[in-house]
């Protein structure tokens, strides 16, 4: 019995295209690189929208080691850690990322949306509070949706708005309060002012919480993310990040924190309990990736300059950016159609950026996000600099 229901989400689906909110998927038939071949075409074409930002997706030395556990434990693990799920590397991928971050320990998840989406309702009561940034990751804001604590949100990077929340917590009689924020806000670039919410959590007696999903490994000393980028190390009391993106890109993600906050995750986290273990062949090549980006200070400093020039040759150019120091240059074009318009010309023209609109962005805020990569050449830069003014002018966006 259908009653209707194909019919309305047909709907649905129509008004979406015309809005133009439909989010296509093109298809590669390479690896992910600062160059990539997709499904149709025989011509190689730059990729400025991966989160490959020290270009480690199709390194050589990573993908041998995930080959050489692949042989050796085999393709899964067939069961969730608790069971029979944890392998030897497993640990040892956690204790690795806890000593990178300067936490006690770690532990895996399935992805960084699901430790996100797994650590509120875990750590906090409805006596507690957690105070969350109000652009922070959909995976942050569906956590804090299951956990029971009270929720005050705080407007973006409004250091005032969050002492105002913090004071709400208070007078609310929250037990515990958590100060939860992105550690880059990935759809801007934006950095969080650490070092201010800091200041406010030790004021208030409040913990803070970091997804550095668009840090880890990339930004700051030898990449150990947005606390050392800005120059509060330890006073960050728990940090979630991904293997999916800068960590050598395949999946999974962690949460880096003091022992009993990990000791308490390990017990009751939903998606830890109920949600199977990572694949050894991805575990020992994101082991693989921690100790190259680790010592990657050479592609740190091509990505930086890449940015730098990317970012200056647009600006130049008269497109209209938002400003920033992230190897994430989002380009504004506001309307959603627009946006594609240029995503297709720059696709003619041999670079691959994908349009943002809603709900990934707020409507009337669509954007092409570039993302700068070390696997990418000065001569690449070079090019999709100009891509970028040749479709600009085409469609008198500049
Ligand atoms: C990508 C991202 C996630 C999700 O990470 P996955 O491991 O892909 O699930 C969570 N938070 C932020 C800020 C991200 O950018």
């Amino acid at each position: 019995m259908d009653s209707g229901f194909t019919d309305h989400l047909k709907a649905v689906l129509a008004e979406i295209e015309a809005d133009g909110f439909t989010k296509r998927e093109r298809e590669l038939v390479s690896p992910q690189g600062g160059t990539v071949r997709l499904e149709g075409s025989s011509e190689r074409v730059i990729n400025l929208c991966a989160n490959n930002y020290l270009g480690l997706a199709d390194e050589p030395a990573i993908v041998e080691a995930a080959g050489a556990a692949l042989e050796r434990y085999g393709f899964g693990m067939a069961s969730v850690r608790f069971i029979c799920g944890t392998n030897e590397l497993h640990r040892a991928l956690e204790e690795r990322i806890a000593s990178y971050l300067g936490k006690d320990d770690a532990i895996l998840f399935g992805s960084c949306f699901d430790a996100n989406g797994g650590i509120f309702e875990t750590l906090l009561t409805a006596e507690d509070a957690v105070i969350s940034d109000a652009l922070n990751h959909a995976s942050i804001i569906d956590g804090i949706r299951l956990s029971k604590a009270q929720r005050f949100r705080y407007a973006n990077s409004d250091m005032d708005d969050l002492e105002t929340q913090l004071k709400a917590a208070d007078a609310a009689g929250a037990r515990f309060k958590l100060i939860v924020t992105d550690g880059v806000f990935s759809m801007d670039g934006y950095v969080a002012k650490l070092p201010e919410i800091c200041t406010l959590a030790e004021q208030y007696g409040a913990l803070v919480m970091i997804d550095d999903c668009h840090a880890t490994g990339h930004l700051g000393d030898k990449g150990r993310g947005t606390p050392a980028l800005t120059g509060v190390g330890n006073r960050v009391d728990i940090i979630s990040g991904t293997l999916g993106k800068t960590l050598g890109g395949a999946m999974g993600g962690f949460i880096a924190a003091s022992q009993p906050i990990i000791d308490i995750l390990r017990q009751r986290a939903r998606p830890y309990l109920f949600s199977n273990a990572l694949a050894p062949s991805i575990v020992a090549g994101s082991i693989k990736a921690l100790e190259i980006a680790e010592a990657a200070d050479d592609r740190r400093e091509r990505l930086k300059r890449h940015a730098q020039r990317f970012r200056t040759a647009l600006g130049e150019a008269g497109f209209d950016l938002l400003p920033g120091e992230t190897p994430i240059i989002p380009v504004m074009l506001n309307d959603a159609n627009r946006a594609t318009a240029m995503a297709q010309e720059l696709g003619r023209r041999g670079v691959m950026v994908t349009a943002f609109s809603f709900p990934v962005v707020p409507k009337g805020k669509a954007r092409i996000r570039t993302q700068m990569s070390a696997a990418l050449t000065d001569e690449d830069i070079g090019f999709a600099i100009g891509a970028f003014i040749d479709a600009g002018k085409a469609l008198s966006i500049i």
